[in-house]
């Protein structure tokens, strides 16, 4: 969903945990240099200014993987993380679903709900413990991660497409107005929302916010266009008696299938998955809404009325 570079494009994999690799940019390199390099006054050693940014891809890698955990939980899939400067990335992608996507996209700022408590846990104990006494750069890191676990979870949560509190916003409204509506609405008012994280970037001269606003400005603008697309797909016409046994919808009528063997397109629940150029015969009809395949009588969800005027027994 989100433009951002994927596996086999500068990417090194770190490692694979619970069947999620997870990928880091090259970029990721450089400005990280440029970061730690840039606080050298609040440590006193650039191995804690090293320790900080480190921790702050820590909580990101926490935040993803409970998108991507979340995401399986539900049946989707979600196989990569990859982190660049700009944060992290799970490609996931649940059901089609409202409510499944609303748990794949809620668990990710749930981590950092969760971890707050903890930080100041730790934060409260190590003040009234005296603890950090001897190294007070230790104290000052337990600090920062405090303030980047805050900063990630209201960040995330801010109601911005595609940012998270965009997506949770939008799952809410597709249990009341439908996919393509839905994702309209967050949007627009994701929109709304870049145009003053653009406004805060020229106030503050801040390059970075720029950087953040023009990337959120492309996904959203691809939301967009997502929005538009399922909106068209809504109005176009459909076939009685059959439904997705995975997301319910009832397949579109026209030739939208193409055929494996001779390439060409055709209705495979009119021919009742015949290719009618070439004679090959399909087994399972794929779902173009959700991606599920299923056989023929899966899809089928009417059943034969009874004879007119006859009698039926049960
Ligand atoms: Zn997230
Ligand atoms: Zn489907
Ligand atoms: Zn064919």
């Amino acid at each position: 969903m989100a433009s951002v570079p994927s596996s086999g494009s500068g990417v090194i994999r770190l490692f694979r945990f619970a069947g999620i690799d997870v990928f880091l940019h090259w970029s990721w390199f450089l400005v990280a240099m440029i970061e730690i390099g840039d606080k050298s006054s609040r440590y006193s050693s650039l191995l804690w200014n090293t320790l900080e940014y480190l921790a702050l891809f820590a909580i990101v890698l926490l935040h993803e993987f409970g998108h991507s955990l979340a995401c399986r939980q539900v049946g989707g899939t979600a196989d990569r993380i990859v982190l660049w400067p700009l944060g992290g990335v799970a490609f996931v992608s649940p059901p089609p679903r409202p409510g499944a996507t609303l748990w794949s996209i809620t668990a990710g700022p749930l981590v950092n709900v969760v971890l707050y408590p903890v930080l100041a846990g730790l934060l409260m104990l190590s003040q009234s413990s005296g603890w950090f006494d001897a190294t007070p750069d230790a104290y000052r890191l337990l600090n920062a991660i405090w303030y980047i676990n805050a900063g990630l979870l209201i960040f995330n949560l801010l109601p911005i497409y595609p940012l998270d509190g965009g997506q949770i916003l939008q799952s809410l409204l597709w249990f009341v107005m439908g996919r393509g509506r839905s994702l309209m609405v967050a949007t627009i008012i994701g929109f709304i929302g870049v145009a003053g994280i653009i406004l805060l970037a020229l106030k503050e001269r801040s390059m970075w916010i720029g950087i953040i606003a023009g990337f959120i400005l492309l996904n959203c603008w691809g939301g967009f266009r997502q929005a538009m697309a399922h909106l068209r797909l809504a109005k176009m016409p459909r076939r009685a008696g059959f439904a997705c046994p995975a997301c319910k919808a009832k397949p579109l009528a026209g030739a939208f299938w193409g055929c494996g063997n001779c390439r060409q397109a055709f209705d495979t629940f009119e021919t009742r998955g015949e290719c009618p150029h070439c004679g090959t015969q399909f087994d399972v009809m794929r779902c173009p809404e959700c991606g599920a395949s299923h056989p023929i009588s899966a899809w089928a969800s009417w059943t034969p009325p009874p004879p007119i005027g006859g009698s039926r027994r049960t």
